[in-house]
């Protein structure tokens, strides 16, 4: 007997048995493939069924169980249950329909389980690589920092955080400490977690103004002016201008290069967000719409959008590289030290740690792909959003509800003595039976103080003809609910 029968048996979480491991694997990645390739031939939607629901209702599982069980479990719960966002009739929400190369590359980020914190490692390398042809695409100076982060939201409150700490000691003082009320300039438009950032920087609501639009939706420049002078004159410290590059609600662009003028011409801190829209310069079409943007101190944007990599993925660049450092420098010294050699400081420019290598799916997609594909799948979204205003004008029934800047699209069903507050209830009843018969998915939007459906025409898998279908079918559903309405009234 040797001493190494004494010792105690290891436990690891690699597989008992790799070849039925590498069977499943395979078997997984026939089985999605084939979900990808027949999306157009299913329902958009379903509804969770009820026994499905209850089946996440269960107790930690204690006993292990065969990955082919715990797969079909997914199969049965998990699969079949999706927001609909990779479908091709999906334009509810400004969701991107994710890329199947990506899908890969996730995989096999986290088969190296790669942690990406700017070590002398091939991560941080890729995630360095990304960053800088997220400033080429965009024109946005080579010398500038940046870092990709979960999404928008995020993105605007590293942003925002570089913006605060640029003109105040907040850092060391706390909020409190800052002699000035600190006051920041967005619109109605600016989105809400725009607001969500002011809030936990501790600056309070209160100090956004949020400046009227104008017809096109964009932020009143003279009006901003007239803010800012106003709140100057009140003693306060205006420090930074929130531009909107691509608005939630309607896609509306502010006039980004008039907002660049103002900040600089005020020493204010420009912030961008393009969440929605800064993807779309990839298309010199929208150029004219965008000029300015590169010239934002920060600039927020998603690329699990109009980009189509899967969730998460955002950016943020920021102009100042020093600046940017400065912000979030309470790293502890073992991250500094300089004996580690990193090759990025990705745990100084932003509130993470330890990250993952959202980077290689974007690398990877970018790559296999090229950038004229991604340009090329932009100016098909705005052919198909053209495509689709075009039926919505000629239709009797429907009607455009507000201006087009982008690739979002409000329009409702409308019917001949019906007032407002029935037009509102028979859009909604319009947009939940296509959601519910697995047609198509749009989403509501309050524009004017009227109920609009709402379609963002960012999907790489519509076709045309998708859209034809979706004003068929909005006009059907309509006719069909007015008729019934008719019905129980003669009843
Ligand atoms: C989606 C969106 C955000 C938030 O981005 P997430 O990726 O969802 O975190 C911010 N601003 C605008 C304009 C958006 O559309």
């Amino acid at each position: 007997m040797g001493m190494d029968d004494k010792k105690p048996k290891t436990v690891t979480l690699d597989p008992d048995d790799w070849e039925e491991f590498r069977a499943v694997g395979h078997q997984m990645i026939d089985d999605m493939i084939a979900f990808l390739q027949n999306l157009h031939a299913r329902p958009v939607w379903q509804p969770i069924h009820p026994d499905v629901e209850k089946g996440f209702k269960k107790s930690l599982p204690m006993k292990p169980k065969n990955i082919q069980d715990v797969y079909k479990e997914f199969l049965y719960q998990v699969l079949p249950y999706p927001t609909g966002n990779i479908h091709p009739r999906f334009w509810g929400w400004i969701n991107g329909a994710g890329c199947p190369v990506s899908m890969y590359a996730d995989l096999l980020a986290s088969g190296m389980n790669a942690c990406t914190v700017g070590l002398p490692d091939s991560s941080s390398l890729v995630e360095l690589q990304v960053i800088d042809w997220m400033k080429e695409m965009l024109d946005y100076p080579m010398n500038s920092s940046g870092i990709l982060v979960s999404g928008g939201s995020a993105a605007n409150l590293v942003g925002l955080t570089v913006a605060r700490n640029a003109v105040s000691e907040a850092a060391e003082k706390g909020v409190g400490g800052i002699p000035k009320k600190l006051v920041l300039y967005g619109s109605t438009e600016t989105h809400f977690t725009v607001q969500r950032a002011v809030e936990v920087l501790g600056l309070g609501r209160d100090s956004i103004r949020k400046i009227p639009v104008n017809d096109k939706l964009q932020m009143d420049v003279q009006k901003l002016r007239e803010e800012i002078e106003k709140d100057r004159k009140a003693g306060h410290l205006p420090f930074c201008v929130i531009a909107t590059a691509g608005a939630t609600q309607t896609g509306s662009v502010d006039d980004l290069d008039a907002l660049a003028d103002v900040a600089e011409a005020y020493g204010l801190w420009y912030h961008v967000d393009g969440a929605i829209g800064s993807v779309g310069y990839l298309s010199p079409r929208l150029h004219s719409v965008l000029k300015g943007m590169n010239r934002a101190d920060s600039l927020a944007f998603d690329l699990h959008k109009w980009m189509q990599i899967p969730y998460e993925a955002g950016c943020v660049l920021i102009r100042s590289k020093e600046t940017h450092l400065k912000t979030f420098n309470s790293a502890s010294s073992f991250l500094k030290s300089e004996a580690l050699k990193r090759l990025a400081l990705f745990t100084e420019t932003s509130i993470q740690v330890s990250r993952n290598f959202k980077a290689l799916k974007i690398w990877m997609s970018l790559k296999t792909h090229g950038i004229d594909k991604f340009r090329m799948i932009i100016e098909q979204c705005l052919d198909q959003t053209a495509h689709l205003v075009n039926l919505i004008n000629d239709h009797p029934d429907l009607e455009l509800m507000a201006p087009v800047t982008l690739h979002i699209v409000c329009f409702r069903f409308v019917a001949p003595g019906l007032s407002g507050e029935q037009l509102d209830a028979l859009n909604q009843q319009i947009l939940d039976r296509l959601r519910n018969e697995g047609i198509a998915i749009v989403s509501n939007m309050n524009v004017k103080g009227r109920l609009t459906m709402r379609a963002c025409v960012n999907n790489h898998r519509s076709k045309f003809e998708d859209f034809d279908l979706l004003v068929r079918e909005a006009a059907r559903i309509g006719h069909d609910l007015l008729a019934a309405e008719t019905e129980k009234k003669a009843a």
